[in-house]
């Protein structure tokens, strides 16, 4: 439940109900807004008596949150969320746009691309140092020596990384490297993974699974939040649907939906929705025009050597004409590219 305090609440009367509310047994979470505060609790018991807040000094009402999941919904947080990465507001103002190879191959394939990218426009670098294969026999990374070049790279660009993390037990070697821990779409219902990067505090970016709906993907970030860490960045990817023109359907009115229901950023990822280079970017466009707050595309200095979704990948020309279009349009609707320092 909430508890909506009045616009001319005191300090010491928001203190009041906050201790009130301890004194229950229950943690609240208080959100400051422009106007008024509200005072969220997530684990009202049903039926407990209230009647000692309700009543309490600056007090307007108490509304129950209707939806499943609390802490990332709107009606907990009415303000949006921004989450901050290495000095990057993603959810702020500016479009962000995250790009980089799908996976960490060698030093000289991650410089290039983290150069190029950068040139282009893209103020962080995105780059696999542990891939979940659908295959085993496929490439798997490589390792903590791909977060060394990531490192490298960000050093040499000042781009700060975001990387996947596939395990529990790797999150505390990721978190030494990475600026935004990505939990990939096979992985959006692993819940041990989702607490292990909820007790941390660096961002994560959470995909949508492939096979997931908007309000699972939801109640897996609350897993995330619930543990304490609340910088979490969600992004759609495409959903798998009857239709094989692409690789998956990229499910773009997850955008709007998500942005309705939670205050959390949202940002698009139209490489792994499309499947291939002629499809990326008129759905990076559409993202922006839909209201997504980045995205995160994959870009390779030779695609047609890449030992992983090289199909997918645009190279740096594609890159650079891709740019010049999501600038175009991210300037149309009011909410211009964050250009990398
Ligand atoms: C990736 O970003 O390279 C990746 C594996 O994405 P997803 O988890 O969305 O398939
Ligand atoms: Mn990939």
């Amino acid at each position: 439940m909430i508890v909506v305090m009045k616009s001319d609440a005191t300090m010491s009367d928001i203190s009041t109900v906050i201790r009130t509310l301890e004194s229950m047994g229950y943690k609240p979470h208080p959100t400051r807004g422009a106007d008024r505060t509200i005072i969220g609790v997530v684990d009202a018991r049903q039926g407990a008596d209230f009647s000692q807040v309700e009543s309490a000094n600056g007090v307007e009402q108490i509304i129950p949150i209707t939806k499943a999941y609390k802490m990332v919904s709107r009606e907990f947080k009415p303000e949006n969320t921004v989450v901050n990465v290495a000095g990057i507001a993603v959810g702020g103002p500016e479009f962000v746009v995250m790009a980089g190879p799908c996976a960490v191959e060698n030093r000289d394939q991650v410089l290039t691309a983290a150069r190029a990218v950068r040139k282009g426009g893209a103020s962080i670098l995105r780059g696999g140092a542990f891939k979940p294969r659908t295959s085993p026999y496929s490439f798997q990374g490589l390792g903590e020596e791909g977060l060394r070049i990531l490192l490298a790279a960000k050093r040499e660009t000042g781009l700060p990384v975001v990387t996947e993390v596939i395990s529990p037990e790797l999150v505390g070697l990721v978190s030494e490297y990475a600026d935004i821990l990505q939990v990939g779409a096979r992985n959006m219902q692993n819940y041990a993974l989702l607490e292990a990067v909820g007790k941390i505090r660096k961002p994560v970016l959470l995909k949508r699974g492939m096979m997931s709906t908007v309000e699972e993907l939801l109640m897996a970030a609350e897993y995330i939040l619930s543990n304490g860490n609340q910088q979490v960045i969600l992004c759609e990817r495409g959903i798998r649907t009857f239709e094989k023109a692409t690789r998956n359907t990229l499910d773009i009115s997850a955008v709007p939906v998500i942005k309705r229901n939670s205050h959390l950023p949202v940002i698009v990822d139209p490489s792994h929705a499309a499947g291939h280079t002629e499809f990326v970017t008129p759905l990076a466009l559409a993202a922006v025009a839909a209201g997504a707050d980045g995205i995160i595309v994959e870009v390779h200095p030779c695609p047609e050597t890449a030992w992983c979704d090289g199909v997918q990948s645009l190279s740096i020309e594609m890159f650079d004409e891709m740019m010049t279009a999501v600038r175009a349009v991210a300037t149309a609707m009011g909410r211009p590219l964050h250009e990398p320092r």
